[in-house]
């Protein structure tokens, strides 16, 4: 039930493990604390992440009247999250699914969940151009105000994945609103001198070669990996860094 949704936002990624899902949280905990009602939605069925990054694992979805009930973050009902994890017994346990059964659980994500009224819906898709994707695309192609932002590392690898999804983008004819390079760097917490640990610098060059907006990059932080499991008080952990400064800024271009 997305006729509520005033704007939906995809974040894809070439590759897992780039910090695609730990955007997608960050972001929505940074609209949130801007006072703007959100919905994460994650549709990464067998990595599924979000719960854990939240504190929300062992949560459990309940079906209202009209569909199925988000988990919700806070009390004021301000973050409201839908994830395969909270269906799942524990977070070991895998989706051994084939396409039309993932197909079909990606479609009652989109259709089934009552969201009421939301500024933002932010799916949290798998890593690169799957089943899922297609169909997360072919549903929301008749929404307005659907674009998507695309993660990566710095790596020479990860960036020649991302060609993929800007291709995937264009083709589908979903808008990409930008990309973020993230892990690019490693800034001493004692001194702020950053060191590239990776190559750095590809994300944005490959951002300006395709005429995409380069959206910020991020470095590696390890507050960043510590947030996980903090919930709603992970915003507050990361005060005038430069992560919290990308997001802020991010959030003023949407
Ligand atoms: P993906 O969704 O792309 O698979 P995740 O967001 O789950 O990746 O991130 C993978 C791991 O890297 C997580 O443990 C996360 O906490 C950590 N991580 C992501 N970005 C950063 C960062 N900028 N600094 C430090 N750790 C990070």
């Amino acid at each position: 039930m997305l006729e509520q949704v005033k704007r939906i936002i995809l974040v894809l990624s070439g590759k897992g493990g780039v910090g695609k899902s730990t955007v997608s949280t960050q972001l929505a905990l940074t609209l949130r604390e801007k006072g703007y009602k959100i919905g994460l939605l994650d549709v990464d069925l067998c990595g599924p992440s979000v719960p854990y990054l939240l504190n929300l694992e062992g949560q459990n979805i309940h079906q209202g009247n009209d569909g199925w009930i988000p988990v919700y973050l806070d009390n004021e009902q301000k973050l409201g999250v839908m994830s395969i994890g909270f269906l799942l017994n524990s977070r070991n346990d895998a989706v051994v699914w084939r396409g039309p059964k993932k197909t079909s659980m990606i479609k009652q994500f989109l259709e089934d969940v009552c969201w009421q009224e939301l500024d933002f819906l932010i799916i949290d898709t798998p890593p690169g151009t799957s089943d899922e994707h297609i169909t997360v695309m072919e549903n929301l192609r008749q929404i307005p105000h659907c674009s998507a932002i695309i993660v990566t590392t710095p790596q020479q690898v990860a960036i020649e994945d991302v060609r993929k999804e800007i291709t995937f983008c264009r083709k589908t004819g979903i808008p990409i609103m930008g990309i973020i390079e993230n892990m690019s760097g490693y800034e001493c917490p004692v001194c702020s001198e950053c060191t590239n640990i990776f190559s750095s610098g590809g994300g944005k060059s490959l951002a300006e070669i395709s005429k995409i907006p380069f959206l910020g990059s991020l470095p590696i932080d390890p507050r960043v990996g510590k947030l996980a499991g903090r919930g709603v008080a992970a915003i507050k952990e990361l005060p005038d860094s430069k992560t919290s400064q990308v997001f802020n800024e991010l959030v003023t271009q949407l």
